[in-house]
């Protein structure tokens, strides 16, 4: 048995922590804030899980793999927070995203349907979509309920007998697996996992001082009383053309969410989370080239979180000494929390390599041409 560290209970450290439980280890799990935190980039109604990811044909197969580690999850968990709703991305003009991701679909054998003319404007008639334009449609996509997702994960590595450390901030890490807290503890681990999502520069800022962290903020959304059932029977929407807007549908008790990349800006966490309606207004008016009744579309409430993103596009897991840096998570990362905390546990006993999990998780392992 070993003793594992895990800083920041996010959906990365709360899956590394339950992993490291299901294989026996002594685990303690600490968190600056509550655990889960309403601030965590993992706490929100929903996150999308999808295949569609453009010409990145190496997350795309990660998604493949990431939903038996899911199962895996509501198995132990004893519940689906889940909605295979699928997901829709629509290509306008060759070369888009959808029109990529189609490419890819037909490369890796993913199974999908491409829905266009009349059938696509039935499916989509709360959108106004270019006339030729073709939805590119995959099972199973669609809503994880992530805020209920990270509250029972809690629950269950309690369950398993992590040590949970709630308001307990780390401030500093050293190589050798030593984590000092801000109350003066000095936690000493065989393994130190640190997954503090858009916190890191500022836990380490000799190592990790310059990447670049965003506020993005979502919008709930209500809409035209016309347009609510098809808004609660489409797949969730990945995009339209190279246009960066997506959507989340409103099952299982949750609200429609609307996001837009555009609406992304530079900040760090410590710029707060507060909003106002108005933002949710601008969040609808990127929607308006795309949008049917746009005037008509009511902003509920936003939801500000933060992630580290460059211009990569690529995770990246950092083995330095007994730490293992978990990190450039993105708008992206949810989708493949648990399948995360299984790797890492399988390179800690050595079943891969600290070179593989990292080349793994920057997308490139699949990323051979099919005649390499
Ligand atoms: C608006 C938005 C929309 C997104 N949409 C999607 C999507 O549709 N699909 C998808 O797959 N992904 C999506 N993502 C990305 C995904 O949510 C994140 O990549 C993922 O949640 C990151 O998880 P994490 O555990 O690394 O970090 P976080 O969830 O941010 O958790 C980090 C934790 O570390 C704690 N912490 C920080 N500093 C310290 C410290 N010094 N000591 C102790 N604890 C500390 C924090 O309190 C926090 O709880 C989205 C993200 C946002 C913000």
């Amino acid at each position: 048995m070993a003793r594992i560290i895990v800083v920041g209970a996010g959906i990365i450290g709360l899956s590394v922590a339950r992993s490291a439980a299901l294989r026996g280890h002594d685990v303690t799990l600490l968190d600056r804030d509550d655990v889960p935190s309403r601030h965590a980039a993992s706490f929100d109604q929903h996150r999308m899980i999808r295949p569609h990811y453009g010409a990145a044909q190496g997350y795309a197969r990660m998604v493949v793999e990431a939903f038996p580690s899911w199962e895996r999850l509501w198995r132990d968990l004893g519940v689906r927070h889940f909605v295979d709703s699928g997901a829709i991305a629509i290509s306008t003009e060759p070369g888009d995203y959808a029109d990529q991701t189609e490419t890819v679909f037909r490369r890796l054998r993913i199974p999908y349907s491409a829905v266009t003319g009349a059938a696509l404007e039935e499916l989509c008639s709360h959108l106004t979509l270019p006339r030729g334009s073709r939805g590119i449609v995959a099972h199973p996509a669609g809503p994880l309920f992530a805020d209920r997702i990270v509250t029972d994960l809690a629950r269950l590595c309690a369950a398993k007998g992590v040590r949970i450390l709630p308001h307990t901030s780390a401030v500093a890490v050293e190589e050798g697996g030593t984590v000092q807290t801000a109350t003066g503890e000095r936690l000493v681990g065989d393994l130190v996992v640190v997954s503090v999502g858009a916190w890191l520069p500022a836990l380490a800022p000799n190592r990790y001082g310059q990447l670049p962290t965003w506020r993005q903020a979502v919008c709930y959304v209500e809409p035209p009383e016309r347009h609510r059932v098809l808004w609660q029977s489409a797949p969730a929407l990945v995009t339209v053309g190279n246009w960066s807007g997506y959507t989340l549908p409103p099952l299982s008790g949750t609200g429609l969410k609307f996001g837009y990349g555009g609406h992304r800006r530079h900040a760090t966490p410590q710029a707060g989370f507060d909003w106002d309606i108005a933002e949710g207004q601008q969040v609808i008016d990127a929607f308006r080239p795309i949008l049917r009744d746009a005037d008509d579309y009511v902003p509920l409430r936003m939801q500000v979180g933060y992630y580290v993103m460059n211009d990569q596009r690529r995770f990246v897991i950092e083995k330095s000494g007994r730490c293992l840096f978990v990190t450039n998570c993105d708008g992206q990362m949810f989708k493949f929390g648990p399948l995360v905390g299984e790797k890492v546990l399988a390179t800690f006993a050595g079943e891969m390599s600290p070179a593989e999990l990292a080349r793994w998780a920057s997308g490139r392992q699949y990323e051979m041409r099919p005649a390499e």
